[in-house]
């Protein structure tokens, strides 16, 4: 079965309300009917999503958000639920990036945040990666196979893999197409054939290529350069 790749740009903590016009700026240079064999999708802040939604008609471009709360609702002040998410217009959104796992989120939390995330019928992007002192110690697959178990429910099916090796995020630096063959194989084993295994860290146009023509790289997930809506074409014309 060939999988439909993924381009997924994460906003992380950056934009505003003008940048809700950025989809039609993509579709401008990179029209629907050129891209029906793959996925793009935008991960703005939350508050974007809404308004982003209302606006991106036609323009073929998923939404998603970053997080998602372990919650269905309550007194949780700040906080945002999946349900909410998708009410507004998330059709997936990113668990465990390494981000939030930074701040505290265990392999636990995500699970029960990728439930969540299921009932709201969000797809959920589940995010792995290894440290670059675990990477050099040669835990890489040990670490990643661990987070993996311990954050994908049991029968988990509809969802998405990034690996994002830390140290390669917003570094510039990536890792070898080598060192991310090894991996998207090992995680390929673990998860089936039916899963899209992303790769993220410091993807751009000029390393774009080497990166997506790897067999079980599915996709990216990409920060720095998807918020530029010329860079985040131009990756995805490359998958
Ligand atoms: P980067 O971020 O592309 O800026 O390295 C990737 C990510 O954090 O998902």
């Amino acid at each position: 079965m060939t999988l439909k790749p993924l381009i997924a740009a994460n906003w992380k903590m950056h934009g505003d309300m003008s940048w809700c016009d950025k989809p039609y700026d993509f579709a401008d240079i990179y029209p629907p009917t050129e891209r029906e064999h793959l996925d793009v999708l935008i991960c703005p802040p939350a508050v974007l999503i809404f308004p982003m939604m209302e606006k991106c008609g036609g323009t073929d471009i998923w939404l998603g958000a970053q997080t998602c709360h372990k919650e269905k609702k309550g007194a949780h002040t700040g906080e945002m639920s999946a349900e909410m998410l998708a009410s507004a217009g998330a059709d997936y959104v990113i668990l465990g990036h390494s981000e939030r796992r930074a701040m505290g989120e265990s392999s636990a939390d995500i699970r029960v945040r990728v439930e969540r995330a299921k009932e709201a019928d969000l797809i959920p992007i589940i995010c792995v990666g290894e440290s670059l002192k675990e990477r050099e110690s040669g835990d890489a697959e040990a670490v990643v196979g661990t987070q993996l178990k311990a954050s994908l429910p049991e029968g988990l099916t509809d969802y998405v893999i990034a690996y994002e090796p830390i140290w390669a995020i917003g570094t510039g630096m990536t890792a070898t197409p080598d060192d991310v063959d090894a991996m998207h194989r090992f995680i390929r084993g673990e998860v089936g054939p039916n899963v899209r295994i992303l790769y993220g860290g410091s993807v751009k146009p000029a390393n774009a290529k080497a990166l997506l023509s790897i067999p079980d790289v599915n996709g990216a997930l990409i920060g720095g350069a998807g918020l530029e809506m010329e860079s985040l074409a131009e990756i995805a014309r490359l998958a």
